[in-house]
């Protein structure tokens, strides 16, 4: 949407803070909450890279030179079998990915440290590292914040045409006529899980799981909560004035 593009270069060129080192930021938000959007617009304001264990997982995977190594096969085999990858394994991958270059100067977590045991085993490896290397700051966390009615609109609203793939909300973005698609009069179609039910399960876990990170982070004053359920881009600002707060 040409609407859309044109508020994200004013703001990436014109409204987003200047930070020269962003460092490590985890983006913390329920399913639903928008924090990947959220998380490319940090990247190209900021020039950082996203490091996200679901999309190592599963370079490693497609890679045909590294899915042969050791760490490759481990990693293969566990996903292959639909169990989790086990914490050591997370853990060597994301310190591998942190060596690269591209991460000096900051980076998006996406996905981990998902666990406290992960939180304070970042924050020791973090620490390890000299002081001069910019990508040694500490672990900053923002969580992008929405209400539960909201959540779980935006996922059992979902609606998707099943001949051009475009997408709807029937609480946000409703198509014209009843259930149909407004571009070729297709019966939309819901998602199997897009349900209330598995929402709450989905939204149980995250919150257990999650619980524990934010405490820690809090704890360190390294943590702050932006109101997810405004505009976009009102919401951008907000998660990047609570970065450039918690770094100065
Ligand atoms: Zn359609």
């Amino acid at each position: 949407m040409p609407v859309a593009a044109t508020q994200e270069t004013a703001l990436t060129e014109h409204a987003a803070p200047h930070l020269a080192m962003p460092g490590p930021i985890l983006l913390l938000g329920a399913p639903g909450a928008g924090k990947g959007t959220q998380s490319k617009v940090l990247m190209s304001a900021w020039e950082i890279p996203q490091i996200s264990t679901g999309d190592i997982l599963r370079g490693l995977r497609n890679d045909p030179e590294k899915s042969v190594t050791p760490l490759g096969q481990q990693v293969c085999t566990a996903m292959d079998s639909g169990k989790l990858v086990s914490d050591a394994l997370v853990e060597q991958l994301v310190l591998d990915r942190l060596a690269q270059q591209d991460t000096a100067r900051g980076y998006v977590l996406d996905g981990f440290p998902r666990t406290l045991a992960q939180a304070t085993w970042l924050d020791a490896q973090l620490a390890q590292q000299r002081p001069q290397v910019s990508s040694s700051l500490p672990v900053i966390a923002v969580m992008v914040q929405v209400s539960y009615t909201t959540l779980m609109r935006r996922t059992t609203g979902r609606r998707t045409c099943p001949s051009c793939s475009r997408g709807y909300n029937v609480f946000f973005q409703p198509p014209k006529n009843d259930s149909l698609c407004d571009v070729d009069a297709t019966e939309l179609v819901q998602r199997p899980d897009d349900t209330e039910a598995v929402f709450a399960e989905r939204l149980r876990t995250y919150d257990s799981l999650t619980t524990p990170v934010v405490e820690h982070y809090r704890a360190l004053g390294r943590f702050a909560e932006v109101d997810g359920g405004q505009a976009m881009d009102v919401v951008t600002h907000r998660v990047m004035d609570a970065i450039v707060r918690l770094r100065s």
